[in-house]
């Protein structure tokens, strides 16, 4: 069975292919996208930007930092189907501890209902989000996930792909992030459209891209 080129899993149904390379989702693909531009954000841009974000206030209880990746895992199953995956999260330790317990109990209730799978990946996940709660990431600096993470929000801004333009025409097409800011594009076009000129204007300076 193809593995997903960005996460990992499995993929048992569907997938997108891009190239040589296959993906579960569009998001992989995105995701996929975003970590080679994520490789281009200047170093010392990077670990200013984590700095920051690491001393600063927790995104989902607004409480104080340190902030940090936090890591839950959960598992699934039906039968013989059983699903494993793991969420990070950027949060402070309280709302990591939160959302680890939670995924331990949520893993509790509903990892098992499969075998061979759920009976093995059940305690192993359960374990895993308990010795997230026990280990937790060093209050003092930040861990290289969480840089690796502001660096991805770091490259997003730069995912334009000047010479994605010209396939404008067909913004219909399943895209992907590149065509999502194409149709922008088009919609802009369309709305300076009334005054002629600037409608002008920018189409010329697309196709010279
Ligand atoms: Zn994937
Ligand atoms: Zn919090």
């Amino acid at each position: 069975m193809a593995t997903c080129a960005a996460c990992g899993k499995t993929i048992v149904f569907g997938g997108v292919t891009k190239g040589k390379k296959r993906y579960c989702n569009q998001d992989c693909h995105h995701a996929a996208t975003a970590i080679r531009y994520a490789e281009l954000v200047p170093d010392d841009v990077a670990a200013d930007r984590t700095h920051e974000v690491h001393q600063g206030s927790c995104p989902k209880c607004k409480g104080p930092g340190p902030v940090d990746i936090h890591t839950s895992h959960y598992i699934w199953s039906a039968i013989i189907l059983t699903s494993w995956y793991s969420t990070p999260e950027i949060c402070c330790r309280s709302c990591g501890i939160k959302a680890k317990l939670g995924a331990a109990l949520l893993c509790m209730l509903i990892g098992w209902w499969g075998f061979p799978g759920g009976l093995i990946g059940t305690p192993i996940q359960i374990l895993r989000n308990l010795f997230g709660v026990l280990f937790m990431p060093d209050s003092k600096k930040p861990s290289a996930g969480l840089e690796a993470m502001v660096r991805l929000g770091q490259g997003r801004p730069t995912m334009v792909e000047p010479t994605r333009a010209p396939t404008r025409q067909s913004p219909e097409e399943p895209g992907d992030a590149g065509n999502a800011i194409e149709t922008r594009n088009a919609i802009e076009t369309k709305d300076a459209g009334e005054d002629g000129d600037a409608a002008d204007a920018l189409a010329n300076m697309d196709n010279e891209w």
